[in-house]
């Protein structure tokens, strides 16, 4: 064990409950038929709650993929013991093709050039997994063009280095309440895969939907669904929050304790820049996390607050890198818990509030947190 672990001494962490992660699996898997596969979503470490405890609890709850952004998140979760299907969703370089066969670790591939030079590098023991990703309105990555699918298809049904195992696109606007761009996306995905179908016969996986499409369109899927901000409980945006039909349950939970506590005489300032005087006298404390640990000064703008003893508090003055100050109903003792996200008695700060106060979407809060802040599971895991 290093002699410095980031949160071995701190009195600031992140509570990661797995039995929300395994619900949150099931609840979608109970909308879907049975031979809908999840692949449960773990890139940037898990949206920030821990790739590797997140995919052992999705995988236990029924998930049947894993699917990642990088090929180095891919790699660390073999190298973890994760043995079910990994696709990674972004390009890797396709002089890193032999790292994916060697792992077996699928990949996506949208252009002719990608599989040429791939092929180079790879071995035909063992053919590499490719999905083929088409662009059908993201215009993020992804073939364009009909005459590029068919190609690349016929490519790789030709070379032994590779296998045909997926085709997918992705969706723009699957959180929002219009339809008509997600449908005409999914009119083209159709008519692409209509298109790979009769060149290359059955394709064992066709994918599309993401957690709000998962979700709000069950049934229209192909045989598989993209789970990622869903499975940890949050929706994919707040404004068709309405629109899900279970009830996920949010795994993270942030949490500190008071480190300082002081009475402050009316007009006293507090934390840089002198921008909070206190109205009368107040109660003031200190609690030990800030901007370093990816709480951002935001965070005491829009009307941020915490919970002291299931009651809400203001954030006063300007968030420090790793200091901020509330302003407490009484005095309260050095050590009494704070908890920046989640529930005291009857209160509760969820990361959609979180969110909303800073202007953003729910997936850029826990992935911001950064691994200063150290992550506890529970239920703890089985080794
Ligand atoms: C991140 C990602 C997902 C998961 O999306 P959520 O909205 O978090 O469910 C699915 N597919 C691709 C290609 C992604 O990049």
């Amino acid at each position: 064990m290093n002699a410095y672990q980031a949160g071995q001494y701190r009195d600031t962490w992140i509570e990661i409950d797995l039995e929300a992660i395994a619900d949150n699996v099931k609840a979608v898997q109970a909308l879907h038929d049975t031979d809908i596969n999840v692949m449960a979503v773990v890139k940037a470490d898990g949206y920030g709650h821990g790739a590797t405890q997140v995919a052992r609890a999705a995988i236990a709850a029924g998930a049947q993929w894993i699917g990642v952004a990088l090929l180095e998140e891919a790699v660390a979760l073999r190298e973890a013991g994760i043995q079910v299907p990994i696709l990674v969703l972004g390009r890797i370089n396709p002089r890193d093709a032999n790292v994916a066969q060697q792992y077996k670790i699928s990949v996506t591939a949208f252009q002719k050039e990608w599989l040429a030079e791939a092929k180079t590098y790879l071995d035909t023991n063992t053919p590499l997994n490719v999905h083929m990703k088409c662009d059908t309105g993201m215009g993020r990555i992804g073939l364009t063009e009909e005459q590029t699918l068919l190609d690349m298809v016929k490519t790789i049904l030709m070379e032994d280095a590779f296998h045909l195992e997926g085709i997918f696109t992705h969706l723009a606007t699957a959180d929002e309440w219009a339809t008509d761009y997600l449908e005409r996306q999914l009119k083209y995905f159709q008519t692409y895969v209509k298109l790979a179908k009769e060149t290359a016969g059955p394709i064992p996986y066709v994918h599309y939907s993401n957690s709000a499409a998962s979700l709000r369109y069950p049934g229209t899927d192909y045989n598989m669904i993209r789970f990622g901000i869903s499975m940890y409980g949050l929706v994919p945006a707040v404004d068709t929050a309405a629109d899900i039909p279970v009830s996920l349950l949010p795994a993270m939970s942030l949490h500190s304790r008071l480190v300082h506590v002081k009475k402050v005489a009316p007009s006293t300032s507090i934390s840089y820049g002198a921008t909070y005087q206190a109205s009368e006298e107040e109660w003031i404390g200190t609690v030990p996390i800030g901007y370093g640990d990816g709480w951002l000064r935001a965070n005491a703008t829009n009307g941020g607050e915490v919970l002291v003893e299931g009651e809400r508090c203001p954030i006063v003055g300007r968030i420090c890198m790793d200091q901020m100050m509330v302003r407490l109903p009484k005095e309260l003792p050095v050590g009494t818990k704070v908890t920046l996200i989640g529930q005291q008695k009857e209160e509760k700060i969820t990361i959609e509030e979180v969110a909303q106060r800073l202007s953003t979407i729910t997936y850029e809060i826990p992935c911001t947190l950064n691994n200063r802040i150290p992550r506890y599971y529970y239920p703890a895991e089985k080794q």
